[in-house]
């Protein structure tokens, strides 16, 4: 059976690249190449810087309110193609379909929505000074680039696109090379919607392809998905044409689960937060953090539930919650971690293998992994893992446990299970990450900023301020009397 070969999305349509070259893309709960893709080679490159200049020309002369209306009718076909979008995710990332069907599509959707609604909103400033004023405008900062991992695909598109095109700039967009087909659905959205040819083109490929785009001069931003190190390398890269960048990197969360905390509550945001599309999730709380008092407690119920209540399969079955991590590889690395974490002296409280559900027997399955008598510095405890694999530690005290928590290179999100009121507070003001929950975990909505402390990352993503980190501010002084001039 032939597969089909997806081109290049450039100027509104398919682009047939020169060299020919392509890449597979494999389904992870099955192991078989589902679809191919043709690399962006320097015709597809060239063809993109143009017309991405021609996009934006046409884009940002556009009024805010045209440019709103426009990607108001893309929600709609995202909202309407729900199920249609949520099956290209499924079979693209091996993540359950009952996560897709109401999590991928519709937060992506949201957030288009949420700074569509803004786009009219943004203003200026004038002030008087002395007998002149001045004023200021928010101008888009030209064609940005996004670079997107593989854990949310279309959702990463999204989150890129709708800040960067409501504030009225084009973007090249290339998708991470194992999970290519959500940006390209979203690209002919777009398109039907009323975009303008060439201000979302998409570009596919590897390593070189982000290179080069972040190389380029004509880009004026990069907004980077992905690896601390990649995020390293993408900067650098960046700060050769001085680009502005965002970037939303890796973390290694904690939750501090204190003993007066609801500890059914707490397992769900524990077992949410490490197991939710089998641990591929940046903000996971990998490192569970319990009071003494209430350890086994809650190391009893998270067993029983991990055991009882965690089906893996076919990511396509509805009843599956479980799901295929994104590739053979990624799949050894975890379970490489998990021999690590053996090694290192932490016990296994349940899980710690490879699975292979009898409805998707070739996938790249692991089990839902607990680690107990785990200690600060274990390797398992120290770095991002990027799969189902939980570590749980005790503490009794407070200020040792928030020091415990921060010492850390990265700050993506931290979470505080307590009933008392002032202690939420009192603990999340002292954890050093830029997303944070308090009996609560994993929720991000549209309105809310989302971005790492420390090395966790730069800049923010939704929210209100997002806009301003997509256009420029020029200021204008308006001479109202004669000049004085010593010339
Ligand atoms: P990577 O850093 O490996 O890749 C991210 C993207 O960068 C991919 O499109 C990749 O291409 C591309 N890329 C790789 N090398 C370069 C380079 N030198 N220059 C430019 N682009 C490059 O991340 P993963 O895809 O493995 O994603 C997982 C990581 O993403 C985890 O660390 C996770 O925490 C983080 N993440 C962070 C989020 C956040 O909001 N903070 C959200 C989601 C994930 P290709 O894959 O095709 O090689």
């Amino acid at each position: 059976m032939t597969t089909p070969v997806y081109e290049n999305f450039i100027n509104g349509h398919f682009l047939k690249n020169q060299t020919g070259d392509t890449f597979a893309v494999t389904n992870p709960a099955t192991g078989e190449v589902i679809y191919h893709v043709e690399i962006a080679d320097e015709f597809i490159q060239n063809a993109a810087i143009e017309s991405a200049k021609q996009g934006f020309a046409a884009w940002s002369a556009m009024t805010p309110i045209e440019r709103s209306r426009i990607l108001l009718k893309a929600v709609a076909i995202l909202r309407e193609r729900n199920d249609e979008l949520a099956k290209v995710e499924v079979l693209d990332t091996g993540k359950p379909w009952q996560e897709a069907e109401c999590v991928d599509v519709e937060t992506g959707a949201d957030v288009i929505e949420y700074f569509a609604g803004l786009a009219p909103a943004q203003v200026g400033q004038q002030q008087i000074v002395g007998n002149d004023f001045y004023y200021t405008r928010k101008e888009p900062l030209g064609i940005c680039a996004g670079i997107g991992a593989w854990n949310y695909p279309l959702q990463i598109a999204c989150w890129k696109s709708g800040p960067a095109l409501a504030a009225g700039n084009a973007v090249i967009f290339k998708p991470s090379e194992e999970t290519p087909l959500g940006a390209i659905k979203l690209a002919e959205i777009f398109i039907e919607a009323g975009v303008p040819a060439g201000v979302f083109n998409v570009v596919q490929g590897a390593a070189e392809v982000g290179q080069w785009l972040t190389a380029n001069p004509n880009i004026e931003k990069v907004s980077f998905t992905g690896e601390v190190g990649t995020g390293k390398k993408v900067m650098a890269s960046a700060a050769g044409s001085l680009k502005d960048v965002t970037m939303e990197l890796g973390g290694k969360s904690p939750l501090l689960v204190f003993d007066d905390a609801d500890v059914s509550q707490a397992v769900s945001a524990a077992m949410l937060g490490n197991f939710y599309t089998q641990g591929e999730i940046c903000t996971n709380c990998t490192r569970i953090y319990v009071h003494k008092n209430v350890y086994q407690q809650f190391i009893d119920e998270l067993k029983t539930r991990t055991e009882q209540n965690i089906i893996a399969g076919d990511p396509m079955d509805p009843e599956v919650n479980l799901g295929a991590l994104i590739s053979k590889k990624h799949q050894e690395l975890v379970l490489g971690y998990i021999d690590k974490g053996i090694q290192e002296g932490a016990t296994l409280l349940t899980g710690g293998k490879a699975l292979s559900p009898a409805s998707a027997p070739n996938g790249y399955f692991v089990e839902p992994t607990v680690f107990v008598d785990c200690k600060d510095d274990m390797t398992i405890v120290k770095e991002e893992i990027f799969g189902p694999v939980m570590s749980v530690l005790v503490f009794d005290d407070e200020d040792d446990v928030i020091q415990r928590a921060n010492d850390t290179h990265l700050g993506l999100a931290a979470g505080v299970f307590t009933k008392d009121i002032q202690r939420a507070h009192r603990v999340i003001h002292q954890l050093q990450a830029g997303i944070c929950w308090i009996n609560s975990y994993g929720n991000s909505p549209a309105e809310m900023p989302v971005g790492g402390y420390k090395q966790s990352g730069i800049g923010r993503e939704n929210g209100i301020e997002t806009l301003d980190h997509y256009t420029q501010t020029k200021s204008i002084y308006v001479g109202m009397s004669n000049i004085e001039s010593p010339f």
